[in-house]
C-alpha cells in the first residue's frame, strides 16, 4: 500500500480533534504497512505559520506529508457539494489506496460520494486490525451484531474510502515535521445558499462516554429514573425511535440508522428489543448492557451483557448502587471487557 489520505477538518482553523484520531490511527496503519502518510489540509487561504501552525500540527500528529487545497468554498460546514473537488483533487495528483475520514457529519457526507467518485469501495465505521499476512483488514459487526463481516483491503483491487468512528482511535503526537506539498488545485466555486443554522442541544450524545437509552418498553415515568441514572453516571439520554414516536423524546435524541451514531464506553438500553436499526448506530468496540423482561428478546442475544427484568426496577436499583457510599463507578474503557474479536457476539452473560 503505497499511499494514505487523511481528510482534515478544520475547528476554528485547527484539526478536528476527530481528524486527529483518523490521522493517528492512520499513523498506526502506514507505520504497519509501509505506506507514506498524507494529511489532506483544504482551506480557504493558504495556512499561516508560527503559533497555531496547523501544518507542523499535523506533522506532530503522525503526517508525513500535508497536500494544502485552496478553493473559496473550503470552509465550514464540509459538504461533498464544497469538499468534493478538493479531496478528489488531492487523489489526483497523489493517488491513495487508502483514504481515511473522520465519521463526523461533515465525513460521512463526503465518504460515500467521494467513494463512488473515485470507483473505491467505502466502508463505514469498521473495526481495524491486521490478517496473518499482514493485511490490512476492516471489519463490522453485521445482522443485528450477531456476525461480524470482515474485508482485507488487499483483496479489493481498487483504493478504499474508510470513515473512523469519533471517540474510538488515539491522536497520536509524533515528533516528526511533515513535508508540505501545496496543491494549487483550481476548486470551483460553488454558490452554496445557507437557508439556516441552528445550535444542536443534542450534540453531546455524539461524542458522550456514557449513554442510557429508553426504548419503548420505557414508561414517562421510568424516563425521569434514567433521565437520574444518565446525570449520576455523566452521561447523556438517548431513546430508540419507537420511543420517540411514543414522544417519550424527541426524534434529534433518536440513535439508530435514521437517527445519530454513538460510540460510549457504555450503552445501557432499557426496555428495547434490539432491531438492527438500532444497533448499528453503535460504535462496534461499545460494551451494551440490556435490560429487558422478555428472555427472547433480540437484544439480549446481541449485547455484551444481559438483564431480564422490568426496566423500572432495574433503573431504581442501578441509580441506589450509584449513590454515594455504595462505591459504585464506570470503569475506564480499558478495565471494560472487550467484545468478543470475532465471530457471534452474543450475550456474555443474562442475569435474571
Ligand atoms: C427504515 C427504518 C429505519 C429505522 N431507523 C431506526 C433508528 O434509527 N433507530 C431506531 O431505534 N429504530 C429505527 N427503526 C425502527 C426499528 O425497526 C424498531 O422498530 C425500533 O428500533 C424498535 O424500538 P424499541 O426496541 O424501543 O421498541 P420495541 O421493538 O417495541 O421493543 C420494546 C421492548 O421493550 C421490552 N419491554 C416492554 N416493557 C418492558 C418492561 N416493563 N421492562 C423491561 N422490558 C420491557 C419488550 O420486551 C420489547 O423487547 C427504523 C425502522 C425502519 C423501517
Amino acid at each position: 500500500m503505497a499511499n494514505i489520505h487523511v481528510y482534515i477538518e478544520l475547528v476554528e482553523n485547527m484539526p478536528a480533534r476527530a481528524s486527529l484520531e483518523a490521522l493517528g490511527e492512520a499513523r498506526r496503519i502506514a507505520s504497519f504497512v509501509g505506506a507514506t502518510l498524507y494529511a489532506v489540509l483544504p482551506c480557504v487561504t493558504p495556512p499561516t505559520y508560527g503559533e497555531h501552525d496547523v501544518i507542523a500540527e499535523l506533522g506532530r500528529h503522525g503526517a508525513d506529508k500535508v497536500v494544502v487545497v485552496t478553493g473559496p468554498t473550503l470552509g465550514e460546514p464540509v459538504l461533498f457539494a464544497s469538499h468534493g473537488q478538493a479531496a478528489a483533487a488531492a487523489c489526483e495528483e497523489v493517488p491513495p489506496a487508502l483514504i481515511l475520514l473522520a465519521a463526523t457529519p461533515g465525513g460521512r457526507d463526503l465518504a460515500p460520494r467521494l467513494a463512488a467518485r473515485l470507483g473505491a469501495a467505502l466502508i463505514s465505521e469498521p473495526s481495524i486490525e491486521f490478517g496473518p499476512r499482514g493485511e490490512l483488514v476492516f471489519s463490522r459487526l453485521v445482522h443485528g451484531r450477531r456476525y461480524r463481516r470482515r474485508i482485507a483491503v488487499d483483496d479489493l483491487e481498487r483504493p478504499a474510502v474508510a470513515t473512523l468512528t469519533a471517540g474510538s482511535y488515539f491522536a497520536s503526537p509524533a515528533s516528526d515535521d511533515a513535508e508540505v506539498l501545496a496543491l494549487g488545485a483550481s476548486i470551483q466555486a460553488y454558490q452554496l445558499q445557507e437557508i439556516g443554522r441552528s445550535p444542536d442541544p443534542f450534540a453531546p450524545l455524539d461524542s458522550a462516554e456514557v449513554v442510557v437509552c429508553a426504548g419503548a418498553g420505557v414508561s414517562p415515568e421510568v424516563f425521569r429514573l434514567l433521565a437520574d441514572l444518565a446525570r449520576a453516571l455523566g452521561g447523556e439520554l438517548a431513546v430508540t425511535r419507537s420511543a420517540a414516536v411514543r414522544g417519550l423524546a424527541p426524534l434529534d435524541r433518536v440513535v439508530g440508522i435514521t437517527g445519530r451514531a454513538v460510540s460510549p464506553r457504555l450503552y445501557l438500553a432499557f426496555g428495547a428489543s434490539g432491531s438492527p436499526g438500532h444497533l448499528l448506530a453503535i460504535a462496534p468496540d461499545t460494551t451494551i448492557v440490556a435490560i429487558n423482561r422478555d428472555p427472547a428478546a433480540p437484544i439480549l442475544r446481541s449485547a455484551t451483557y444481559g438483564l431480564v427484568a422490568d426496566v423500572g426496577s432495574a433503573a431504581a436499583e442501578l441509580l441506589a448502587s450509584l449513590k454515594p457510599g455504595h462505591g459504585c463507578s464506570i470503569p475506564s474503557r480499558s478495565t471494560l471487557p472487550a467484545p468478543p474479536a470475532d465471530g457471534a457476539r452474543g450475550a456474555k452473560g443474562v442475569a435474571r
